[in-house]
């Protein structure tokens, strides 16, 4: 049996071990938190820093191959792994160009991929000289997730909000609508591509609000999507798999947000919806495997259970009854045991042929579900 390693154990490692008990593997995840929503769902639990070269390097040892769930991980022992024959899903090196933003930009730019214009600062006296640029997004080049790390410099006056760090500045793009493509790419080169998914944001926590499957774009718009999420990934030379966040704009251009080189958030709705879930797709690029099946068995909706403002502690549900009540909704909790505000605590995904029916449900499963804590 193949021995996989996981780096990282949060949900998505814990969504990832679900999907392994189909398959001839035998996990293994290290993380820092023996309390960690994967840590009793893989055969061999580690206790380490996933940044830290001896962690990684003891723990990829012996492996068969290994994979990760957040980028912040040590590449180095991943690179030494990977001259030592274990399988590495991605590439230590695309991880590399990807963790940070200056350099993923580089690469989008190096390649001809469309995404929106930028200029690297170092510093934030350095961004002071940018006013010719805006209105821009200001984005750190490394350790930015879920909107931290992202400042909006829409005038001059807003400039000493930018990051003291490097960072890319990249021009305020007029978005129609966000999407995400969920690409896989096995180890022979071949590609399957999951239809696209449209996102609808909260404004105030920078979280996904609620995501609609398939996205509402005209046939051209699709193309373009497809042809350049696989451009992207072509070019990064990797197996594995592939989020490729982008925008459309006012006048219907096609622009590249971001990549994500591992399941992601925009593909959870895979599990009920489609034939193989991106978790599932994984394991098969991984244990070389044919590929799965991405159509979609239905249309699907998908929210984020987040943290509710003002509680921090252990982790309460109000009105998970009601939810699993819903038809056609499934409930995922992620076993985090304490919510703290905007802290992914779980998601439901609900199926439905009816688009109408789909944003209903959503907002009906937003207003009932609620994160609190049980002592403040
Ligand atoms: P994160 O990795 O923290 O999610 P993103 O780069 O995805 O950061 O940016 C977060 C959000 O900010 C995006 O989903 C989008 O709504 C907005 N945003 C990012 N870049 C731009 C841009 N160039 N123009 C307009 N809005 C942007």
């Amino acid at each position: 049996m193949q021995k996989v390693g996981i780096l990282g154990g949060g949900q998505l490692g814990r969504m990832l071990l679900q999907a392994a008990a189909n398959y001839p593997v035998e996990t293994y995840v290290l993380e820092n938190d023996s309390e960690c929503p994967a840590a009793h769902l893989c055969d061999h639990f580690t206790k380490g820093d996933i940044r830290n070269f001896d962690a990684v390097y003891a723990f990829g040892k012996g492996l068969d191959s290994i994979t990760i769930e957040i980028e912040n991980v040590n590449t180095d022992a991943l690179e030494k792994l990977e001259a030592e024959g274990v399988k590495v899903f991605p590439r230590p090196a695309v991880l590399k160009t990807i963790r940070n933003k200056i350099l993923q930009k580089q690469y989008y730019a190096k390649h001809n991929i469309p995404s929106p214009e930028f200029m690297v600062t170092e510093t934030r006296q350095a961004l002071q000289q940018a006013a010719h640029f805006l209105p821009a997004v200001h984005k750190i080049a490394e350790g930015g997730y879920d909107g931290k790390g992202v400042q909006v410099i829409r005038k001059q006056e807003d400039l000493p909000r930018g990051f003291d760090a490097p960072s890319v500045l990249e021009k305020m793009v007029e978005i129609q609508k966000e999407i995400a493509q969920m690409v896989a790419i096995n180890s022979k080169g071949e590609i399957a591509l999951y239809p696209p998914v449209e996102m609808v944001f909260d404004q105030s926590l920078n979280l996904l609000d609620y995501q609609l499957c398939p996205a509402a774009i005209d046939d051209k718009t699709l193309w373009k999507v497809e042809a350049i999420a696989v451009q992207v990934v072509k070019n990064f030379e990797s197996p594995g798999i592939f989020a490729i966040e982008l925008f459309v704009d006012r006048n219907g251009a096609v622009l590249v947000n971001e990549t994500a080189p591992r399941v992601h958030n925009s593909g959870h709705h895979t599990i009920e919806a489609h034939f193989s879930s991106q978790f599932d797709m994984l394991w098969r690029i991984i244990l070389g495997f044919p590929l799965g099946n991405t159509d979609a068995i239905l249309p699907s909706a998908m929210v984020n259970v987040i943290g509710a403002e003002g509680f921090t502690g252990k982790a309460n549900y109000e009105g998970l009854a009601e939810v699993l009540a819903i038809d056609n909704a499934f409930v995922h909790l992620y076993g985090k045991k304490e919510t703290k505000p905007g802290r992914k605590m779980g998601h439901v995904t609900v199926l439905s042929k009816e688009k109408q029916e789909l944003i209903h449900q959503a907002n009906k499963i937003r207003g009932l579900l609620n994160v609190q804590s049980t002592s403040e």
